[in-house]
Order: C-alpha cells, then structure tokens, then sequence
C-alpha cells in the first residue's frame, strides 16, 4: 500500500489522499516552480494510524525512503552535526481546520547540529540558536502539549534583560540561554529531556499530526461545519529553506488580488530576516508586499511572474505563502484563496472579463449568504470613527442604540421608544426578552456558536460576540474598553458584519446592492464594479433557474418593494394584520357576539376594510399571482392579555364603574383560554368553527380582485387555507368560497384559484386526498417543522438550540434550513402524492426556508414550482435558484 508520495507524484486534484496543503504543494512542483522538495504521508496512513493506533505496516520504511531520496537530492542528512537536513512537518487536511496541529520547523536540530547549522550559514550562531529555540517552542506546544505561554514568558523575560522589546536585539549567546531555558520548560511539563534524536523528532511530529485530527476542538469543529469525522489528515514534510539568515532573507504572504474588494494589484505582506509563523504572529510589523520590489527587485519580478501563473492555473485567487532565503524565492504554499462577499463576486466577474471562466462558473462560485451579507445596511464611517474593540462578527448588520447590560432594563427602555444595545459578558435564556427588545447584542465571551450568537442569527438582529476587550461590569452597569468607561445610557454602535465596535452613533445608509436592486443605481452607468458583477451574475442566475421566486408581502407597500427586488408574486400574503389596531374593536365584536345579527354586523364592518387593503396589493402586484392565507392565529391574540383584562377589570370595578363590556371580554378570553394554542383552534379549525368569517375574507378577495380589474389592472388571486390536515376540511370551506367567487365574479374574467397550505404532517401524508379538492399546495415549513419536530419555535430557540448545536444533534437550526431528512421527506412524499393525484399541480413554500440557499436548493430538487420569501431574501432566493440548476 502506497503511503508516501513525492511532491512530484501528487496534484491538486488529489485533496482527500493528500489533503489540500500537499495537493496544491504537488501541482506547483509539477507547474516547475520552486517548491523545497519534500513528500506527503497520506490521510489513508492517518487513518489507518487511528483505527488501529499505530503506524500501518510499511508506513516506516516508506518514510524511510523518501527521506533517503530526500537527502540525496538535498545532499544533506537529517540532523547531520555537520551539515544538517532540517525539515518542517505540516498538517494539511482536505478542509482547513482549526484545532488542528500547528508546523513545527526546523525539525533535525539539536545540541549537536545546531553547530552545523551555524557552520552551514557561514558561522552564523545567532541564526542557528534561534532556530533551535524555535525548534524546542513549537515542538514543545504542538506535539507535547506544553503550555505556549511558558516559552512565551521566557522570551520575554530575555527581552527585558536585554532592555529591548525586538527579538532581532537577542544574539547569539542570549538565544543559547533561552534554549536551556526552554529545555527546562520542556522537562518539567513533559518529565523527559528534549528528544536529541532527528529521527524520533520526526517520527513523534508525525505522529502528533495524526492525533491532533481527534483533538476535541477539531472534533466539535467538524460537527458543526458536517465535516465528516473519517477523513483524516495529511502529513508533509518539507525541506527547510531558511527566511531568518539575514537581512537578504525573509518570509511572507501574497494574494493574487485583493481579497477585501477583489480588486487587481500586488497585495500582501513581507518581513525580512523571519520564518514563516512571524508574519501572523505580528511579532514586528510587516511591510507592504510592494516594498519588496526595492529590497530584493529579482525575487520580486520571479514572485509576480510565479502568481500571474497560478492566477491562470487556478482560474482564481490564490493566495501564496513564500520565504526567500539570501536572495533565492521558495514557494511554500499556496490555495484558492478566502475573500470577503464583495471580493467573490467582484473577481467572478473579472475572470469572466479575462475569459478564464464563463458565466456558470462565475455563477457558482459566489452564494447567497454572501448576497445577503452585501444586502445589509452599512456604517457610514469616515475619520471620525475609529473601532474601540473588535469582537466577532456573529449576525450581520449595523446596530447604532443606549447600552444597557439587563434584559428588564432593554425592555423598559424599548417600550419607551429608545433603540438599546443589550451588552452582556455572556447571554442565557434568561436575556431572552431583551434580546427581543435590542436593536442589538454585544458580549465579551463566546464564539459564532454561544448563545447570544446562535440566538441573535435566529433572529435576524445584529450581534458582535466575544469583544474581549471589553471589560464587562454588569452590577456597576459599566463596561471598559480602550481606557475609556462606558456607562448605562451611552451609545455604541456595533457592526454584526465586521465584529467592530464604535462609541456613539454611527450613522447608517443602505448598502450599495440594495440602491441597485431598488433601483437607485443603474448598472451600466455606475462606476462601481460590484454594482455592475452582482447585476451581471444576477441576470445570469434568472435566466439560468426553473424555480420561480415569489415574496411574503402582507401590505402594497411590501409588494411594490418585493417586486422591485425581482418577486414574480406573492406566495404568502397574511391577513393577520387586517385585525389589528383600530380594526381590534371590530374582532372584539365578532367575538363577543350573541346573535347571529351582531356577528354579521361585526363582519361586515371588517369586509370593506379587508378589501381595500387586498386592492392595494392587487394594484402593486397587477398581472402577478398572489396567494392570499385566510386568517391563521387563534382569535385570542387579538384580545388584550388575560392577565391584563383581568386588572382592568378589578380597577374599574374599585373605581365603581360599569364593567359589564370588560367582564364579558374577560369572560371570553377565559373561555378561549388555550394550554397549546400552536396546537389549537386556530387556521382551517377557525373557518369551520365561526360562522362568515372565512366567507367574508374570501369576498373581499374576490370583491377586491373585481374592483381592479374593472381599473385596468389584473388581479390573479389564489387563495389559500391554513393549517388543514385532512381532506374534509378542506372540502368544506371550498365549497363555500366557490358559492361566493361565482356570486362577485360574475363575467368580470377574473379566476379565483383555492389551495391548501401543507403544514401539518398528516396533510402532508394524506396528501394525494388533499389534491383532489386543492388547486395548488404551498408548503408552511416553519409550522411543517414545528410540528415535524415538535419544536414550539418561539420557545426552544432560546432554550436549547445551543446546546443541540454544541452536541452537533443539528449544524444548524431546523428553522433555519430545513431538514432535508425528516421535514423534507415529509415534502417530498406530500409533493409526488399531490402530483401524481393532480398531475401539474403547483407547487410553492412560503416558510422562511424559501429564502435559505441551501433549501432553496432541496425546493430545486423535489421540483416545486416557486419559494416564496421576505423581501429582503428574494435575490438570494434568485441567486439560489439559479445556482440549484448547475
Ligand atoms: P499553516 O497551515 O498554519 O499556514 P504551514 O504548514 O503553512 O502552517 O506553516 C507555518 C509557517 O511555516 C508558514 O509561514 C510556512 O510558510 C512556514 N513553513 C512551512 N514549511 C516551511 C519550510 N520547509 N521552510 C520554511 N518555512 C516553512
Ligand atoms: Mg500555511
Ligand atoms: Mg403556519
């Protein structure tokens, strides 16, 4: 079995044997540039090593071999005291992992070879006692686990001794000083000496690679991306080439372009006389990649030749890691590299231009979280505002509002009208109120998965988390950050994008794609080149997609906005609202009525009202269809809280008022009073249970549809019944609403679809009944998983979602993107049911999913007809759609 491969033998597409690290070291040595010769042991060895725990047979030799022909090539040998070979031994799985082993380099030297080394240099002992220090530091971390901080510590201590803060001051007899130093370190937490020998360094650095893929942290990390747990990673060994031998050596990173903008030019980072970890360490400050033309013009020419090549052999950004050592450039590493949202479809666009790819490609290669991350409001910041604390950005946005550090006090001060920012070390289910009640979250502690994180992203609300620089005092209602004292009532502002954090307010404008998309900038005109690649990707992905892309809109306004963003209708147009306000006293009378008479007074009052508000989205959606829900929500929530009519009451009654009308509306709500309400007289059992109350919703619609058509306009109403789980119901109300649709229509022309939502699970599993009586279906997955899962979502979210993602039981919130599994089965099965008993059936989702990339896909696949969205998510809906088909 085949364990060990040269550079020379792999290539880039070879990332699961050889991990991503050792693939693309193989394609430049293939490509002829400089690379220090070396090999790669495979995931397969790694693998192997952890089922059975211990190097698979023939492992050894294999590496035996290839440091051999290593050797010879190099014409040193490993450790040699005279001459020595030293090498760096680097992970490198298919995917970039945190918690994963570090490099350790310079491995092969020791008390014996570090004279060699100096030899080898030309006697310089201050570059071979400084390489061994860092031989002893990071073998000492990586692969025995001794606390960093300890070498950390002695460094510094020989700094001060030397009454400097630069670690280029320390000569030659200080850096053999901090070697005994970290000797001592390393015996004490490792009970043994510094192993002297090169091989058994080498064979314990491999080894550490192997098991650092089970290190805990590596473990959650994999759970929560769905990273598989059995890929393993690979080892590579590469010969040294040395970036600290003087000032004609050093080390440093390059992009091929702008990973910020994605803009053309030279960007990167160089640091003379330093090995590789020194450039991210930020031990001394880097100097602009441009300034290496100056200090070192040939490297500088080879290096940009070397880049321009991998440019158009990747057809992408690469980014590179390079050392020169005394005037000669090594290439180190180099990958497709990260950029930010605005960069990815800024270069897709100018590879199209160079016709290094065409517009699928550039299509594929940019998503809809990155759309969505453009789509948020920006900091309108110039000079005047500079970041006091930069944390993590862990739900996007730009949040501007007075601190406060408790929950009652966020929402005391919310009620008053006041935009708050909620600062917490940390947050619980406790915070969630004010979490509610925040423009914005900000904490101190804890990652993109801590509670506040998970929680804010559930909401859409802005969050930075794990600001620590901030110095939290919650009883003292103050936070310290920078020197300066931050009290109750101050404003900060926090960006949920970057994870920056100003004091005051930051004014805010929308963002440049939202100005395009709402038409406010012109494409061709614009000198803007994101402006002009999203509109180019843009109207490639909505000629590329089946999937059509509707909006949830409950208002004209909405609408008008939705199908300026690209909406081709309305998929879910709630009628919630039309109760609401003013419009509450009219339920009150529905609800309280005694007689049929007061009912039907109580509807009819509503009816000319509900029909203007739909001839208001008719008009702003003329000539496209709009899905109209019948009412949903149990009729209590239209009604004062119980506990409130209930105070109400007693005052009034105190006061000696006349409580009769109050007594009877607490009377009702007491009646109406339900343990489960999700669960309860709500939806489709509404419609069947208060006489006209349907009938009158479906007569506005139908009146309103008349009422435009007769304008000029054209009306496509669909209607739609919630929450209907069997067949019957279903039946019922249609044959009631198509009584009244062959009253108002007449021979107006206008056609009047009814459907069902599937929502329910046994609506969905009974779904070939359900056709014969629906025209179309329109999948409610946020109830369809509430009640797949039986997750009460205004309840769980807060409470345990966290811990679900923490134990990897989901990498994402259910409500978030559906569970393709189990609530997605559940559409599968309703949607070829529903076919194949009604074949052409149409077929939508109006949950939140429909604005989710990765659902949007799965909606792809069982073949719907269209999602449906929030406004704001129709062009990553598009987007979405369109990279579904490729
Ligand atoms: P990471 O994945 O964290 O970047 P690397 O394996 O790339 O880790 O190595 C860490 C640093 O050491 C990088 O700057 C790299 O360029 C440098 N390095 C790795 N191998 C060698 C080598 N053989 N000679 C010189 N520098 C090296
Ligand atoms: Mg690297
Ligand atoms: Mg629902």
């Amino acid at each position: 079995h085949k364990y060990v491969y040269d550079f020379a033998e792999g290539n880039k597409d070879l990332k699961d044997l050889l991990g991503g690290k050792g693939a693309n070291l193989a394609e430049m040595t293939n490509l002829g540039l400089p690379v220090p010769p070396g090999f790669t042991i495979t995931t397969e060895a790694c693998k192997a090593y952890l089922t059975t725990g211990r190097e698979p047979d023939g492992l050894a030799a294999q590496i035996e071999a290839h440091l051999e022909s290593l050797e010879r090539e190099m014409g040193r040998k490993l450790g040699d005291p005279q001459d020595p070979l030293l090498v760096s031994v680097r992970s490198g799985a298919k995917f970039s992992m945190p918690g994963m082993m570090e490099t350790v380099l310079n491995v092969g030297l020791n008390d014996r070879s570090v004279v060699g080394l100096s030899a080898q240099a030309g006697g310089n002992d201050r570059f071979a006692w400084d390489s061994y220090r860092r031989l002893i530091q990071m073998f000492g971390k990586t692969v025995c686990e001794v606390p960093g901080e300890e070498f950390e510590h002695a460094l510094d201590d020989a700094k001060r001794a030397k009454g400097t803060t630069n670690d280029l001051d320390l000569d030659a007899d200080d850096l053999r000083g901090l070697v005994d130093a970290y000797k001592k370190i390393f015996v004490k937490h490792t009970g043994r000496e510094f192993p002297q020998e090169p091989r058994e360094q080498l064979d314990l650095a491999i080894r550490a690679v192997f098991e650092s893929w089970n290190a805990e942290r590596a473990v959650v990390y994999r759970r929560q991306e769905r990273i598989p747990a059995d890929l393993g990673t690979a080892v590579n060994v590469v010969a040294m080439v040395f970036g600290n031998l003087g000032a004609d050596s050093g080390t440093g990173v390059a992009f091929t372009r702008d990973p910020a903008s994605g803009a053309q030019g030279i960007y990167g980072d160089y640091l003379a006389n330093a090995q590789g970890e020194d450039v991210v360490a930020g031990i001394r400050n880097t100097v602009p990649l441009q300034e290496l033309e100056r200090i070192d013009k040939k490297s500088y020419d080879e290096l940009l030749d070397y880049m321009a090549r991998l440019e158009e052999h990747y057809k992408d950004l690469c980014d590179i890691e390079f050392t020169i050592e005394r005037g000669k450039l090594w290439m180190l590493q180099t990958r497709v590299g990260k950029r930010t949202a605005a960069a990815a479809f800024v270069i897709a666009g100018q590879l199209v231009d160079e016709g290094l790819i065409d517009l699928d490609e550039a299509l594929h290669r940019v998503n809809g979280a990155q759309l969505a991350q453009l789509m948020f409001p920006r900091f309108q910041l110039d000079h005047e505002f500079q970041p006091v604390a930069k944390g993590i950005g862990a739900s996007p946005g730009a949040a501007s509002g007075k601190v406060v550090f408790t929950s009652a006090r966020a929402v005391e001060l919310a009620a008053e009208g006041e935009s708050v920012i909620l600062v917490r070390r940390e947050t619980n289910p406790d915070d969630l109120n004010g979490m509610i009640a925040a423009k914005g979250i900000l904490t101190s502690r804890g990652g993109k998965t801590s509670h506040a994180a998970v929680v804010a992203r559930g909401m859409g609300k802005t969050c930075v988390s794990g600001a620590d620089e901030l110095d939290v005092n919650v009883p003292a209602k103050r936070f310290t950050v920078a020197g300066q004292t931050v009290n109750e009532g101050d404003v900060v502002s926090i960006d949920g994008t970057t994870g920056k954090v100003y004091l005051g307010e930051v004014p805010v404008m929308p963002s440049e794609v939202v100005q395009y998309f709402e038409g406010s900038l012109e494409p061709e005109h614009v000198d803007n080149a994101l402006v002009r690649a999203v509109h180019r990707i843009m109207t490639h992905a909505d000629a590329t997609r089946r999937l059509a892309v509707r909006t949830n809109a409950d208002t004209g306004e909405d609408a008008a906005r939705a199908r300026r963003f690209g909406a081709e209708g309305i998929g879910l147009c709630r009628t919630e609202h039309m109760f609401l306000g003013d419009r509450r006293e009219l339920v009150e009378r529905l609800i309280l009525a005694r007689t049929d008479d007061e009912r039907e007074s109580a509807l009819a009052a509503l009816l000319p009202l509900q029909r203007a508000d739909f001839v208001d989205i008719f008009r702003a959606m003329d000539g496209l269809p709009v899905t109209v829900r019948l009412i949903d929500p149990p009729l209590h929530e239209f009604l004062p809280p119980l506990e409130q009519l209930a105070v109400n009451v007693a005052v009034a009654q105190e006061r000696g008022e006349d409580v009769a009308k109050e007594e009877a509306l607490l009377a009702a709500v007491r009646r109406m009073h339900e343990e489960n309400p999700m669960l309860g007289l709500r939806g489709v059992r509404l419609g069947l249970v208060i006489p006209g109350l349907f009938a009158m919703q479906v007569r506005a619609i139908a009146e309103a549809a008349v009422a435009v058509t007769r304008d000029g306009a054209v009306a496509k109403p669909e209607i739609m019944v919630p929450l209907v789980g069997a067949v019957q119901e279903l039946e019922t109300v249609r044959a009631e609403a198509e009584k009244i649709i062959a009253e108002v229509v007449g021979d107006s022309g206008v056609e009047v679809l009814i459907g069902t939502m599937i929502e329910v699970p046994r609506a969905a599993l009974t779904a070939g009944q359900i056709a014969e009586a629906a025209q179309f279906f329109s999948f409610g997955t946020n109830d369809l998983t509430q009640m797949g899962w039986g997750f009460s979502r205004d309840d769980v979210e807060g409470a345990f979602f966290w811990r679900y993602l923490e134990l990897g039981i989901f990498g994402i919130s259910p409500f978030e993107s559906i569970d393709r599994e189990g609530v997605g089965r559940l559409v599968r099965i309703a949607a070829e049911e529903g076919r194949a008993a009604r074949p052409g059936l149409k077929l939508g989702v109006c949950g939140e999913h429909g604005g989710d990339p990765d659902s949007v896909h799965f909606f792809h696949e069982v073949g719907l007809d269209y999602v449906s969205c929030s406004p704001f998510r129709v062009p990553v809906a598009r987007l979405e759609a369109g990279r579904a088909v490729l």
